[in-house]
């Protein structure tokens, strides 16, 4: 069986050089934010191109942590997507803020501006007023950034860019997780930058916020057993950090084998189902492949039947999961497009160890479709 994501052939794609790294993070003696921790955020803030990259847990607690840094809380809503992890919206709530869920441009399934310029000039009543947005780069493609962050400006909106399947991703040339206040990484092992555990890293190149994020993710210290603000246990222990360097040394190769993989199905798939659509003004890193089929289930279960994983990304947007439906405030066009996405999405495998055999056995099945 072929599956569709394979963070063990990452770990034995690189085995000899991240067994040297846990072995010296193990033989330090020092465990948790040491010298593994600031290695690793120097040399993700010079890959990334900010100044400052703080880590933390996971990614969901990235983005808890960067809400908190710029002071969205209790009183203000966040506007983000309900085509996401559910994370990206947890997140929002797990700081006490309202989120509020605008839909997607159907063919990047990224968040549709022109419904989040409509919410913010006719914000409807008993929404607390909306202070941020997030936007998610999903897939390994950026939303509209022009759009996004001119309504930022024009309604004063803090910009926290949810990067965590975007490692990579450009925009105009320029690294997503740069162009907000904040940029916010999951380091989850299937992600295109994984640990063998969980993990997560925030980037800004303001140095106050920085500051104000490394305070937070340890009990709010600034200097040990004095809490300054209010903070979490969110911390990057030092044997991720020694694994993450190895990883991120790789990180350019692998998004490139990721975009050669995906130019090899682009060429396979029937003229029936549409290859994913770029965006002209930036590098997708493609952390999924995904096609859209109007009958899901067969299709998985021919592709299955020939020994190729399929996924998901994801079944049920947002608003619909029982946790959220009927309580989570919506956009005026109330997701609709979501929903219809969530219906036939379908992700092919993708990981940069898939071996030639491999993909050419993916691409005569996907002729066959
Ligand atoms: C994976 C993911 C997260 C959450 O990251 P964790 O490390 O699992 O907490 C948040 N947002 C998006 C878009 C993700 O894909």
């Amino acid at each position: 069986m072929i599956p569709q994501a394979n963070p063990g052939a990452s770990y034995r794609g690189l085995k000899p050089e991240i067994d040297a790294a846990v072995a010296r993070a193990l033989n330090s003696g020092w465990y948790i934010l040491g010298a593994e921790g600031r290695a690793f955020e120097a040399a993700f803030a010079g890959w990334l191109g900010s100044t400052h990259a703080v880590g933390c847990a996971n990614g969901t607690d990235a983005l808890c942590l960067a809400l908190r840094a710029l002071g969205i809380g209790p009183g203000a809503a966040v506007a983000t997507v309900a085509h996401t992890a559910v994370a990206t919206v947890a997140a929002i709530e797990m700081v006490g803020a309202t989120p509020v869920l605008i839909d997607i441009d159907p063919l990047h399934y990224t968040m549709d501006p022109v419904e989040l310029a409509e919410l913010l000039a006719h914000p409807p009543a008993g929404l607390p007023p909306i202070r941020a947005v997030i936007p998610v780069h999903i897939y390994g493609q950026a939303a509209d950034l022009d759009a996004i962050l001119a309504l930022c400006a024009r309604y004063d909106l803090r910009l926290i860019e949810d990067c965590a399947q975007a490692h990579g991703a450009t925009w105009r040339g320029q690294k997503l997780g740069t162009f907000g206040a904040v940029g916010t990484f999951s380091l989850y092992p299937t992600k295109n930058l994984g640990a063998l555990g969980d993990g997560g890293v925030v980037a800004t190149s303001d140095p106050a916020l920085a500051a104000e994020l490394a305070a937070l993710r340890q009990y709010g210290w600034r200097q040990h057993y004095i809490s300054d603000s209010a903070g979490v246990n969110s911390r990057l222990d030092e044997v991720q950090a020694a694994i993450l360097q190895v990883k991120l040394a790789h990180l350019d190769a692998h998004n490139a084998s990721r975009q050669a993989i995906a130019g090899a199905y682009d060429a396979a798939l029937p003229a029936h189902i549409a290859p994913p659509a770029r965006r002209a003004e930036g590098a997708h890193v493609f952390h999924q492949y995904v096609v859209r089929v109007a009958d899901r289930p067969a299709v998985q279960a021919r592709l299955r039947a020939q020994g190729i994983g399929t996924g998901v990304h994801y079944p049920m947007p947002v608003h619909t999961q029982p946790a959220y439906a009927g309580r989570v405030a919506l956009g005026p066009a109330g997701c609709r497009a979501s929903a219809v996405a969530a219906g036939e999405v379908m992700s092919l495998p993708m990981y940069p160890e898939l071996t030639e055999a491999e993909l050419a056995r993916i691409c005569v099945a996907l002729g066959q479709l």
